[in-house]
């Protein structure tokens, strides 16, 4: 039986040096394996020149640097978003998105292939839960975003010709959101692992307050983020205003109730002292009324809290309508005279089934 290799990718640099340790080599050699991997985007060990090679022979037999190949692309017509469809080595395929607005570089990466939450609007939600991502397959999705980057740099001719010194990938890819396929806090170990080796200040350095993680509302993990020292944003998937209707379009809710979710939400918001983000997924007619709006007004009077509206991203197997730009912003109107802040989102990424779960499904 052939074993698989184990994913550099997977690898704190503390792990790596002692793998490096272990095998009689100095730990100097960890840290420039760690750098030409996650600084340089060296993807093969041969091209390392640094690194001895009985290290890269070992490394070559043991560590794999292969990320996931991408076996479907989608580029929107305003330019602004990439979807790739990555496939596993179970052949378990994800979604992952690089988003390019304002000036921000944005990855959207997935946590789980597939999600158990099931709600019911959502593509990845109709289409069950598979498996949980490793921290190394989270990881490699931002690996891949970032390989895209330097291409992207390197194929620039206009770049080139002004540049003096190589491009500051920190200044590219700055910002991650765990808001793709899969609910991150249901695969919390994983999820708080890669993201222990994004924010690494040798490595991939993401700041943890470009990291926000976005959950539906599974209330332990939000209790177990508020007690960690883990400073990453918090975004809670409301969508309703009232349990029952809360229920209804997020299942979830039957076993973690909104009460409780408040609850939490509040126990985070005092222990973190940090502004929880809320998402609300504007459905025309549903979700959108003045009275829902006066609602969620009332629910979050008080708390630190922002609240982004997000027109609804059709899915086959829903039949709901994205609220229109006007009633959009009446709904805006109505938080800002509680005191909330809030955006609206543009609906990005429309012509390539930008929301997640939505290109797996159509392949
Ligand atoms: S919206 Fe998020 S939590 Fe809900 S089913 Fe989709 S992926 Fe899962």
């Amino acid at each position: 039986m052939v074993v698989p290799l184990r994913s550099f990718h997977d690898f704190t640099r503390d792990e790596l040096s002692a793998l490096v340790a272990s095998w009689n080599f100095s730990p100097v050699h960890a840290a420039r394996l760690w750098s030409y991997v996650y600084n340089d985007g060296v993807r093969r060990w041969a091209d390392m020149p640094e690194v001895p090679a009985r290290l890269c022979g070992r490394l070559e037999a043991e560590i794999s640097l292969a990320l996931p190949p991408v076996t479907a692309e989608a580029h929107s017509t305003d330019g602004f978003t990439r979807k790739y469809l990555l496939a596993l080595g179970d052949g378990r395929r994800i979604e992952t998105v690089l988003m390019r607005f304002t000036g921000r570089v944005t990855a959207c990466i997935s946590s789980q292939a597939g999600c158990a939450m099931g709600c019911v609007f959502c593509a990845t939600g109709q289409m069950g839960f598979a498996r949980h991502l490793t921290p190394g397959e989270i990881v490699a999705q931002v690996m891949h975003i970032d390989g895209v980057l330097r291409k992207s740099d390197r194929d620039a001719p206009q770049a080139k010709s002004v540049r003096t010194s190589p491009p500051a990938r920190h200044e590219r890819l700055r910002n991650i959101v765990l808001m793709g396929m899969g609910e991150p806090l249901h695969n919390y170990e994983a999820v708080m692992r890669a993201v222990d080796i994004l924010r690494d200040q040798n490595g991939p350095a993401i700041g943890a307050k470009h990291i926000t993680l976005s959950t539906v509302g599974v209330i332990p993990g939000i209790v177990r983020l508020a007690d960690e020292a883990r400073p990453i944003q918090l975004a809670v998937s409301l969508h309703a205003a009232t349990q029952a209707e809360r229920a209804a379009l997020v299942p979830v809710a039957q076993r973690w109730p909104l009460d409780a979710l408040m609850d939490a939400c509040r126990y985070y918001v005092g222990k973190q002292q940090r502004r929880i983000f809320f998402e609300w997924t504007l459905i025309a007619g549903r979700n959108d009324t003045t009275e829902q709006a006066h609602a969620v007004g009332r629910l979050l009077r008080g708390l630190q809290a922002q609240v982004n509206l997000i027109p609804l991203n059709p899915t086959r197997n829903y039949d709901g309508a994205p609220t229109d730009h006007g009633t959009a912003r009446r709904f805006q109107e109505i938080l800002t005279g509680y005191g909330l802040p809030s955006t609206v989102r543009q609906r990005r990424g429309i012509d390539i089934a930008a929301g997640c779960g939505q290109l797996a499904t159509a392949r």
